[in-house]
């Protein structure tokens, strides 16, 4: 994207607040000399379940890599938890894009969560003392019993991960990202691949845990449409500019338009859909015919 492309679209939201679980205050990405965003304002309150939309490529895996610490930042400041990202990483928990499972693989539900209990959130074990002792294998098995139930996966949690269907992968998926009792957790397109039916249930889920654990949530989503019945607000990044806001103040025939730097139109159908037309191509890949349903 060439730099002239890039420009603020201010926030709905202040970046002042100081109970917000994550704050961006001017902050810009480059990755291989290139601006990916810029002049990103955010602050996203705790307990809150935030959507990150836009178009593919447009730099939402960057944002969340830039809150956890993995991209630096060229201009500006986040913090996570109050913290520069990176530090106290342990309280954020964090499901990268795209994981999926081969059929033939025999690892269990139980098994993955129990990884998300033992390992570091990397894959490296944490040594820890009386790891192997009875009381403390013990309360690891009622641990990840209780996360397997909180996502309502017991029915299945014992069977080959690979031979479970996509929701069902991605609920215990979530389980073992909660496993550590992360303060923030950062899903990247954890609905990917799945049914409309099973992106609202887990898009609930979701809610449920921001509301009853006081998680904070920030998921990469591909599209609204399903889950936005469940969401506190949305950020909404294209052409290297970053809008957050509720749904309703930030899919607008206004909002959009500003956003693109071209004629958006977003219109309201009778069963109370949005309907988002002349999007550029690519903005959404379900679809892509420059006509977007959400809600
Ligand atoms: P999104 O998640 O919105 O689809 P990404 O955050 O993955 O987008 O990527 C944003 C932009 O940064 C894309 O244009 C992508 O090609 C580019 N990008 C991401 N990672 C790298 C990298 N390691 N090297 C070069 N370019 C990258
Ligand atoms: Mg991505």
């Amino acid at each position: 994207m060439p730099e002239t492309a890039t420009r603020t679209v201010h926030s709905a939201t202040p970046a002042t607040a100081s109970d917000a679980a994550v704050v961006a205050r001017d902050a810009a990405v480059r990755v291989g000399g290139r601006t990916i965003w810029q002049g990103v304002n955010l602050a996203i309150p705790r307990g809150s379940f935030t959507a990150i939309l836009g178009p593919n490529g447009a730099g939402k895996s960057t944002l969340l890599k830039a809150v956890l610490g993995l991209q630096a930042l060229a201009a500006g400041e986040i913090a996570a938890l109050g913290r520069p990202p990176g530090n106290g990483n342990r309280r954020v928990g964090y499901l990268p894009q795209r994981r999926s499972f081969d059929a033939s693989l025999r690892i269990r539900g139980v098994d993955i969560v129990r990884l998300g209990l033992d390992g570091s959130r990397w894959g490296v074990p944490l040594p820890r003392l009386g790891r192997f002792s009875t009381r403390h294998e013990r309360e690891a098995q009622r641990r990840v019993a209780e996360l397997i139930e909180l996502v309502d996966s017991t029915a299945y949690a014992t069977r080959p991960i690979g031979q479970l269907s996509g929701g069902e992968q991605q609920r215990l998926l979530i389980a073992q990202a909660l496993a550590r009792q992360p303060e923030l957790l950062l899903l990247d397109e954890p609905l990917e691949s799945l049914d409309i039916t099973n992106q609202g249930a887990i898009a609930a889920l979701i809610q449920a845990i921001c509301r009853d654990q006081h998680v904070t949530v920030l998921m990469v989503a591909h599209d609204v449409n399903p889950i936005v019945s469940y969401l506190d607000q949305v950020i909404y990044i294209a052409r290297g500019s970053v809008v957050t806001g509720a749904v309703e103040q930030v899919i607008t025939t206004e909002t959009l338009s500003r956003l693109y730097a071209t004629r958006i139109e977003v219109l309201r159908a009778s069963d109370g859909r949005l309907v988002v037309v002349g999007e550029p191509s690519g903005a959404f890949d379900a679809g892509g015919h420059g006509a977007h349903a959400t809600r």
